[in-house]
């Protein structure tokens, strides 16, 4: 038997997952590091620490499997997206803490730029928005704002990349500085139809090109990782950014298949083929993988920035639930939300809106509103916002809506069968679950058994990919038209709110 060892180096935790040939997991081990709030706002992690976790789990999932080394034919990494790391070739340690894709350090340095008239070129290049999110403005301010950072970067003495790269470099012993072209999508200085770092771009941001790593398909032999780790090198053959190991583990493989994946935000992302989809600016065109000598295939991708978070917010800020899990049994034990609506934009609004001023909103109260209302609400919201999302996916791209069959899910709040319904009515699609829910590593293992020949290709992974649950759409009625309506002016309001109220 032979092994794949799986990476998932996530924004809270680390954590390694051992899966056998026919793909099923043998150990696993997860370990939480620090997160940093310097400043409002402001989101930092220590690369050194993250480095040290993620092996530490990679031992412990080897040591609790009993698997033999010899026997683990490659190792795949999966990784928090847009997080930016700059460390020195010579000691291999970082200059400064990661800068953490949630990190909106470079606000103002976004807003300058979009008032230069900089965003047009950037978004035609890179079919990003130009966003703090985003991993460019964040090495540009390292550059500016670490003392030396700029003159050795000059000199040829600094790397940066996002963490693929920076696990890479360590995990290969300081031999390789490469990414994965998914990861490299996410930073505005990927062009993406050539797949190459842009020179313009770099020029814009005042970027050495001797800063950046070597951009790799998804799947290519990598480099191994240095024998003192593991006693014995294990290739690593496969890396790509979370969503789109997400939508690989849902095996979302053909144009028109789409996936969500709700956890604290919820991503949605729809393989749309070969050719870039860049009509619509609303949603963000990114790379879903490269798959050795094969062509680019990209993906559509909506991100809304609280889901499940709105959940928490109602256990941990209003106390109205004991656990996440209770707001199913809450949500169900009425049959509406006796008019309430809450747009739970507490951090303004991801895609389609992009509106970072808009703040959250609850309208439609009374006397008669109870906690089950709000909670249904909740819950509600997010399956309005996947709506606005697939709704824009649909209208903009080769994708016709009659394409678009089925939303795959995954994440924390998929264990909520009450609210997957709700989704499938919401959606008019059939939703579905499968019974391994850890699709983003599953993603990263796929590919990495792909490439060391564990699998014959696609088809035999897809007879390995197993549904949980399908959850079929009710027919739409009248109310939930307008349901859907009235939820479209209560995301109005929350916009204008802040827009018209000093
Ligand atoms: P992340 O990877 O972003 O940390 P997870 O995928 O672990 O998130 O999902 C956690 C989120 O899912 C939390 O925000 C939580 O409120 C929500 N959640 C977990 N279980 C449920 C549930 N049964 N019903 C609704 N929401 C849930």
């Amino acid at each position: 038997m032979r092994y794949i060892l799986s990476l998932d180096q996530g924004t809270t935790s680390c954590r390694a997952f051992i899966f056998d040939q026919s793909a099923k997991v043998v150990a696993s081990a997860q370990c939480e590091f620090t997160q940093s709030y310097p400043r409002p706002g402001w989101v930092e992690h220590s690369a050194t620490e993250i480095f040290d976790r993620q092996y530490q789990v990679c031992k412990e999932a080897l040591n609790i499997s009993g698997v033999k080394i010899e026997d683990v034919a490659a190792l795949g990494i999966t990784n928090q997206r847009e997080t930016l790391v700059v460390w020195d070739r010579n000691t291999s340690k970082p200059i400064a803490p990661a800068i953490v894709w949630q990190c909106r350090r470079t606000a103002s340095l976004c807003r300058e730029w979009k008032k230069c008239g900089w965003e047009k070129e950037i978004q035609e290049k890179t079919g990003l928005p130009l966003d703090p999110y985003f991993s460019g403005t964040k090495l540009r301010w390292i550059l500016d704002n670490v003392s030396g950072a700029r003159q050795a970067a000059l000199k040829g003495t600094l790397a940066a990349g996002t963490i693929d790269s920076w696990l890479l470099w360590k995990l290969t012993g300081g031999k390789i500085h490469a990414t994965d072209i998914t990861n490299a999508s996410r930073t505005l200085l990927l062009n993406l139809e050539t797949g190459q770092w842009d020179q313009d771009l770099l020029d814009l941001f005042e970027i050495p090109y001797s800063l950046l790593p070597r951009i790799l398909p998804t799947t290519t032999h990598f480099g191994e990782t240095d024998e003192s780790w593991f006693g014995t090198g294990i290739p690593i053959l496969s890396m790509i950014g979370d969503q789109q190991s997400a939508l690989f583990g849902q095996t979302c493989w053909l144009p028109g298949q789409v996936k969500s994946t709700y956890g604290t935000g919820s991503f949605v992302l729809l393989h749309t083929g070969k050719k870039p989809q860049r009509e619509n600016k609303r949603l963000v065109t990114t790379v879903a993988w490269k798959r050795g000598e094969n062509p680019i295939e990209y993906a559509v991708e909506g991100s809304v920035f609280v889901a499940g978070a709105a959940i928490q917010w109602l256990r941990d800020q209003l106390g109205l639930l004991s656990s996440a899990a209770q707001s199913e049994a809450l949500a169900k034990s009425v049959s509406n939300t006796a008019g309430v609506y809450f747009v739970p934009a507490f951090v303004g609004l991801g895609a389609p809106h992009w509106d970072p001023m808009a703040r959250g909103i609850m309208v439609g109260l009374t006397r008669g509103t109870r906690r089950e209302h709000i909670i249904l609400a909740a819950l509600e919201a997010v399956a309005f916002q996947t709506r606005d999302l697939l709704e824009e996916m649909a209208g903009t791209s080769d994708i016709e809506r009659s394409n678009l069959r089925e939303l795959r899910v995954d994440g924390g709040m998929a264990a909520n069968d009450f609210f997957l319904q709700l989704q499938a009515d919401c959606l008019g699609l059939p939703v579905i679950r499968p019974r391994f829910i850890e699709t983003t590593v599953l993603g990263a293992a796929y590919l990495a058994g792909l490439q060391a020949g564990l699998w014959n290709g696609e088809g035999e992974l897809e007879s390995l990919w197993e549904v949980d649950r399908t959850f079929e759409p009710s027919k739409e009625t009248d109310n939930m038209k307008s349901a859907y309506e009235k939820w479209k002016r209560a995301v109005a309001l929350a916009r204008e709110w802040s827009r018209n109220t000093p």
